[in-house]
């Protein structure tokens, strides 16, 4: 008998975590709230531990088949003009836009269809009751059926409603003050192959790249003291948008009016995660929601791939669940603390109030660009993704994976 494991959500850390559970043995079942694998998002790299689990789960090729193939990124003025140029192999090619730069669709699209027939998925349900038996945990869905597994690991988000039903009171959510909307609009002759940041006074920015499916992919950040904007729908926060965005200049008119037919708006507040601990009984968390370290670390990819990593590979070596959920704590607590590192300083000078700072910051990145300067750029814009020593763990038949009670293993 294998172990089962319920995973709740199918974005990056779900299905990692499903691939990793099948190799050591496990039978993963994942279920997702939308009706299929969601589409959306910006580019996300693929950096140091992070691309080193793709690459041990074989699909580095296919990752790079996908890639947008950014040239870089350039900051520009109201008028389009380049004020400061990061090429891509800049800083090592491990900056602003790194080498192996993917749609967050397309690298959740991949890991789905890496494992959709190696796992049962099951797509617009979702958890409502969890009990944990101490023999297994006893799962209430949406659709009112009810089953039970020998474990459950929730790896649905920042804003899980079912890490509620567990964690809530060890939950902590640290905001920056900063909101986002992401959504693709159709391409112009102006969008080329570089990445665009125009900063707007009033710390708004809007950012244009380039993806590989012949369309732009919009990012709308901006600084607000008004709280609350994610949980209004999507026609209010986009009527919201068009008047924070009014007057903005530069090809503001063009993205707001492209906005409200994009198919793909996503809108959030930015935040990071801090759970005292990430497991409690037969329940475990991985990825955004465990530990979210926001955008603005660059490192939320890499984090869940890594934890979907480590998580399976201790429940495969580990006889009892709860050494294998210590285990994974204790390696990526200081691989999360570190990522988790970012000022709330970082989005206020990214997103600078007047003219003036915006002036300061774009000779700050001309500086930047300079040779000799990069080593130091880099200590800011690189984020510590190599940060840690990720063991290896062999499969199922090769002396890793146990069954449901830590007895025979069955080859992934
Ligand atoms: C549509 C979308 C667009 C994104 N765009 C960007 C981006 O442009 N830039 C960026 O840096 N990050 C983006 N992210 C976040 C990024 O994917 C994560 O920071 C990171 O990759 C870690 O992934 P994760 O799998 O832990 O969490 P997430 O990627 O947040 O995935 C959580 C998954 O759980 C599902 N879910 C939520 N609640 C439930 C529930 N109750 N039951 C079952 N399933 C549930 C969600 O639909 C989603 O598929 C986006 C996420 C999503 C879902």
């Amino acid at each position: 008998m294998s172990r089962t494991v319920l995973v709740s959500g199918a974005s990056i850390a779900g299905p990692a975590l499903a691939y990793w559970l099948r190799r050591h043995g496990m039978t993963p079942t994942v279920v997702e709230r939308a009706p299929e694998p969601r589409p959306g998002g910006q580019t996300v790299d693929l950096r140091g531990a992070g691309r080193t689990v793709i690459e041990r789960m074989g699909l580095e090729p296919a990752a790079r088949d996908r890639v947008t193939h950014e040239e870089g990124l350039r900051f520009v003025d109201a008028r389009g003009r380049v004020r400061a140029s990061f090429a891509a192999d800049a800083l090592g090619g491990d900056g602003f836009v790194t080498e192996l730069e993917l749609l967050r669709g397309e690298l959740a699209d991949l890991l789905y269809q890496h494992t959709r027939h190696d796992a049962e998925y099951v797509f617009g349900d979702e958890i409502t009751a969890l009990t944990d038996t101490g023999e297994g945990v006893d799962v209430r869905f949406r659709n009112g059926s009810s089953r039970n597994f020998d474990l459950v690991v929730l790896a649905d988000g920042l804003r899980s409603r079912t890490r509620d039903l567990v964690f809530a009171d060890i939950a902590r959510t640290r905001s920056f003050g900063l909101c986002t909307a992401y959504f693709t609009i159709p391409r112009s002759t102006s969008d080329g192959r570089w990445a665009r940041w125009y900063n707007a006074p009033g710390r708004r920015v809007v950012l244009l790249r380039p993806d590989n499916q012949g369309t732009t992919r919009a990012t709308l950040s901006f600084l607000t003291p008004r709280p609350g904007l994610e949980r209004l729908n999507r026609p209010a926060q986009q009527e919201f948008l068009c008047r924070h965005y009014s007057g903005a200049g530069w090809e503001t008119p063009r993205v707001l009016d492209e906005m409200v037919r994009a198919p793909d708006f996503y809108f959030e507040s930015v935040g990071q995660m801090r759970l005292e601990r990430w497991s409690r009984g037969r329940i475990a968390v991985v990825g955004d929601a465990a530990y979210c370290a926001s955008p603005l670390s660059g490192m939320g990819t890499s984090l869940a791939l890594v934890g979907a990593y480590v998580l399976a590979g201790e429940l495969g070596r580990q006889h009892d669940h709860d050494d294998a959920f210590h285990a994974y704590e204790t390696l990526m607590r200081p691989y999360v603390e570190q990522a988790q590192k970012v000022s709330w300083l970082a989005p206020r000078l990214a997103a600078p109030k007047t003219r003036a700072g915006i002036r300061l910051l774009t000779a700050a990145a001309r500086v930047a660009t300079r040779p000799g300067a990069g080593r130091i750029a880099a200590r800011f814009t690189n984020p510590p993704s190599d940060a840690i020593d990720l063991p290896a763990y062999p499969p199922a038949g090769q002396g890793g994976a146990r069954g449901a009670c830590g007895g025979s293993s069955t080859p992934g």
